[in-house]
């Protein structure tokens, strides 16, 4: 097994991508250390415990984004860091509290402790498109979204999109530190991510999906690129173990209006009651395209939107979100 005899760390392991990447860590034989905000709180750690082989190699710390040094002795002795815990959040009262504090002091907190853990050789951070795609340039059928393109922090503050304005001066902040320190450093930058849920908690990007379900007669007129959470952990996993990995990842298997995402669910869920009228009279926005070129270097093969479809509302159907 490829992680027998490594120990690697991941920071906000009971959130939903963590999850799935501490279990997918774990089935590879690796020894995991796992940060957890509060460690006596069992929907924060019921589902981490259980998981096979968290009884021989699995070890929860304490730590918190914005207490300085934090973080020392969960990266002291590893490897590889898995830098994702950061908040999700798309409607805040105070931004630079609730996102941009805990994303770019939280991130340059883990990563101050990385530089100073002679063990650590790789750190993967756990970015999002938000870096990625909001700046002015168009965005069009033809216009394909690579890890070439930064967001611009002026234009997110000027539409007030704070959760994306806190992952671009993450990745900002994370990208300088890293260069300046000589620190071997992977961003992977998903795009939407929905897919089956470990933790017994609803997150933010799966609740987009029971929202359809459960939620308003009216779908947004949003556009989004999705991809399913077993995918991007094992992108994580991937971009550390192979040693020419480098840079950023954008993950997306498929850019997709919300009229689709609803068509889609409709063709696989016939009896839920799904909305029928977009948000707005507006035309709906452009689709556009992500590059999946690099993250298919890391030997990604994307699970089909509708698989990943099926699979949120199985899961939460099973948690009991929703009933049918
Ligand atoms: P999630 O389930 O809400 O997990 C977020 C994690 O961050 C939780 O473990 C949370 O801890 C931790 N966290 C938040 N504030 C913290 C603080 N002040 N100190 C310590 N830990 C803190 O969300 P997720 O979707 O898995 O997101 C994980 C990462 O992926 C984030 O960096 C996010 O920006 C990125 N991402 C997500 C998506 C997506 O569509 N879901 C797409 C692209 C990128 P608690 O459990 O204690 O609250």
């Amino acid at each position: 097994m490829a992680g027998a005899g490594k120990t690697v760390c991941v920071t906000g392991a009971s959130g939903y991508i963590a999850s799935w990447l501490v279990k997918l860590l774990l089935a590879k034989g690796y020894t995991v250390k796992a940060s957890v905000r509060n460690p006596n709180d069992p929907k924060k750690t019921e589902h981490l415990l259980a998981l096979d082989g968290a009884k021989e190699r699995l070890h929860l710390f304490k730590a918190s984004l914005l207490e300085e040094g934090s973080f020392d002795s969960l990266v002291d002795g590893c490897e590889g860091v898995f830098h994702t815990a950061s908040p999700v959040y798309f409607i805040v009262k105070n931004p630079q509290d609730e996102l941009i504090d805990p994303a770019l002091k939280g991130t340059l907190n883990v990563l101050r402790s990385c530089a100073k853990a002679p063990s650590v050789k790789r750190v993967v951070v756990t970015s999002s498109v938000a870096a990625v795609t909001w700046n002015r340039k168009p965005r069009t059928p033809d216009v394909v979204v690579d890890e070439t393109w930064f967001s611009d922090r002026e234009f997110c503050k000027e539409n007030e999109i704070w959760y994306e304005l806190s992952k671009t001066l993450a990745e900002e902040a994370a990208w300088k530190f890293a260069k300046e320190k000589g620190m071997d450093m992977i961003t992977i930058n998903p795009s939407m991510v929905i897919g089956p849920l470990l933790q017994p908690t609803l997150n933010i990007t799966a609740g987009l999906i029971l929202n359809l379900i459960n939620g308003p007669q009216t779908f947004p007129n949003e556009i989004y690129g999705w991809v399913n959470v077993k995918d991007v952990a094992n992108a994580h996993i991937q971009a550390f173990e192979i040693p020419s990995a480098n840079g950023r990842y954008v993950l997306a298997e498929r850019v997709a209006h919300y009229s689709e995402i609803v068509k889609n669910l409709h063709e696989l869920y016939p009896t839920l009651h799904l909305p029928e009228k977009c948000a707005d009279d507006k035309p709906y926005l452009p689709t556009f395209q992500f590059s999946r070129e690099k993250a298919e270097s890391l030997g990604i093969k994307f699970i089909p939107l509708e698989v990943s479809l099926k699979e949120t509302v199985e899961s939460l159907k099973e948690k009991g979100f929703f009933s049918s």
